[in-house]
């Protein structure tokens, strides 16, 4: 018989360094096992009517209200993120659940399309059978609903493997699933990094969901292939921003503009990665932008005035520092911040950069921190070509006066979503989903709630 050895996971706060669990990894074996529970379950977890799952799904979300403080000082403890941030993020799943919850008998139950005497055709969506969803940290709460609600709604078992920098809250989502009367056996957690997600690969799942970075889920993709299941891929962003001439209110753009690059610490998926501004205003819009990112209180994300804590990974200090370096080498403008602070914890200041040009990092690659860098472009071809130039394809958004003169730009840029006078923000009500090297398939939305099915075609004759 083949001995695996147990391994350990340790769990650090980055805000304060400290160790604040020791969890014990899945093993191949441990994971065959879950696997296995879930596929001799999927079945009778279908058989449920759709409202009993629906009812259990709602229990879940109340269950996420009562707890809210609790699982929020859990989320900040693993992650770094202000307190009232894990806050507004659970407060956030629970509106895309209520919003999924209310369309999945609409969405998901069978649909007569044609009932011709003599032919009857209608559509069922069934479920996919056991998928895997292998996620990320950065928003535990809400890239997890957005696959495991409508993935159990829709009658599938699920396997969920919380990123190793938010496993606690894997473990309260588990809990909480179970509290509300989802059996045990439909939903189970796989704890560990990376080995865990390679073990994951090897099993036969019915489709794999990936929220993380372009590099792993090209992998994943790759690995996934051969299985001929469905594989849905929600990954980086390099998001622009486009301020017009015609903007009304130069602070207030500036103010929610530099929300939509810091908030979380620039830690969103599509959070604004590049600011370009009309030449017109851009003095003016810089001035604002960075009186506000100076506003800000930086420190323990404990402390209810704080707006930047602590950034999750280690690693990623490294990695603004070097785009700082890179930029500033070729000639950028440090505004304020461009370094670690120098304090207990994973801490950099919010940088803003100014004379950027694409030959830099920092126009280019996903920072997902607290640096941004912003260029004066002449008119709106400028800001287009711009724009344009990446290999992400996430979200994109237009400050201006005009909503004609924004969509028109918007519907010339590759991405999943547009924004007029907003940025940063997602909703469950329409799909989201990337392009390019941002991925592909699609969560939220009634697409979301049906990319977990797969449709059969019913055509029935006489009677
Ligand atoms: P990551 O790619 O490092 O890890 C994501 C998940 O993959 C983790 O659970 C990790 O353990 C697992 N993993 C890592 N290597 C693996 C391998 N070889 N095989 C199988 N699994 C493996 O990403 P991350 O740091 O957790 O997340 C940050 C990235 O996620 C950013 O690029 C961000 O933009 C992106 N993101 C995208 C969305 C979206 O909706 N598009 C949402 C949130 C985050």
């Amino acid at each position: 018989m083949e001995i695996e050895k147990k391994l350990f996971m340790q769990i650090i706060n980055p805000a304060t360094e400290e160790v604040i669990a020791t969890l014990q990894e899945d093993t191949k074996a441990s994971l065959q096992k879950k696997y296995t529970v879930l596929k001799n379950v999927q079945q009778a977890w279908y058989e449920k009517k759709l409202a009993e799952r629906v009812a259990m799904l709602r229990l879940f979300s109340d269950e996420l209200a009562k707890e809210q403080e609790t699982l929020a000082a859990v989320l900040t403890s693993e992650v770094g993120k202000p307190l009232q941030q894990s806050r507004n993020e659970i407060n956030g799943a629970r509106t895309r659940i209520q919003w999924m919850l209310e369309h999945a008998e609409k969405y998901l139950a069978e649909e007569w399309m044609t009932l011709a005497e003599g032919m009857k055709e209608k559509i069922t969506y069934e479920p996919l059978g056991v998928i895997c969803n292998i996620s990320a940290w950065n928003y535990p709460y809400l890239v997890g609903v957005n696959v495991f609600i409508p993935a159990l709604l829709a009658g599938n078992a699920v396997l969920y493997k919380p990123s190793e920098y938010a496993t606690l809250t894997g473990l309260e989502i588990k809990r909480l699933l179970i509290k509300a009367g989802i059996p045990e056996a439909v939903f189970q957690v796989a704890i560990g990094g990376k080995e865990t997600g390679e073990l994951l690969l090897q099993l036969p799942f019915d489709g794999y969901y990936f929220t993380g970075s372009y590099k792993t889920g090209r992998y994943i993709y790759e690995q996934a292939a051969a299985k001929m299941v469905p594989c849905q891929l929600e990954m980086g962003g390099k998001d622009p921003l486009y301020v017009a001439e015609d903007v009304t209110d130069i602070k207030a753009v500036a103010a929610s503009t530099a929300d939509g690059a810091f908030y979380n610490n620039g830690q969103s998926c599509c959070a604004v990665e590049r600011i370009y501004v009309h030449e017109k205003v851009y003095d003016d819009y810089v001035t604002a932008f960075v009186q506000e990112v100076k506003s800000w209180h930086t420190g323990g994300p404990n402390k209810d005035s704080v707006y930047i804590g602590a950034l999750t990974r280690k690693e990623q200090l490294q990695v603004l520092a070097q785009q700082v370096a890179d930029a500033v080498e070729k000639g950028a403008t440090v505004l304020t911040g461009g370094k670690r602070i120098n304090r207990k914890g994973y801490y950099f200041e919010p940088t803003v950069l100014t004379n950027v040009t694409h030959d830099m990092e920092v126009m280019k690659e996903e920072s997902f921190g607290p640096v941004i860098g912003i260029m004066k472009v002449k008119d709106d071809r400028e800001a287009l070509q711009k724009m344009q130039d990446t290999e992400y394809g996430l979200t994109a958004s237009v400050y201006t006066s005009s909503q004609w003169r924004a969509e028109a730009l918007l519907q010339q840029i590759n991405t999943g979503t547009g924004y007029w006078n907003c940025c940063d923000r997602v909703s469950a009500a329409v799909p989201w989903s990337g392009r390019k090297h941002s991925g592909f398939g699609t969560t939220l939305s009634h697409i979301g709630l049906r990319a977990f099915t797969r449709p059969k075609a019913w055509h029935l004759k006489g009677g």
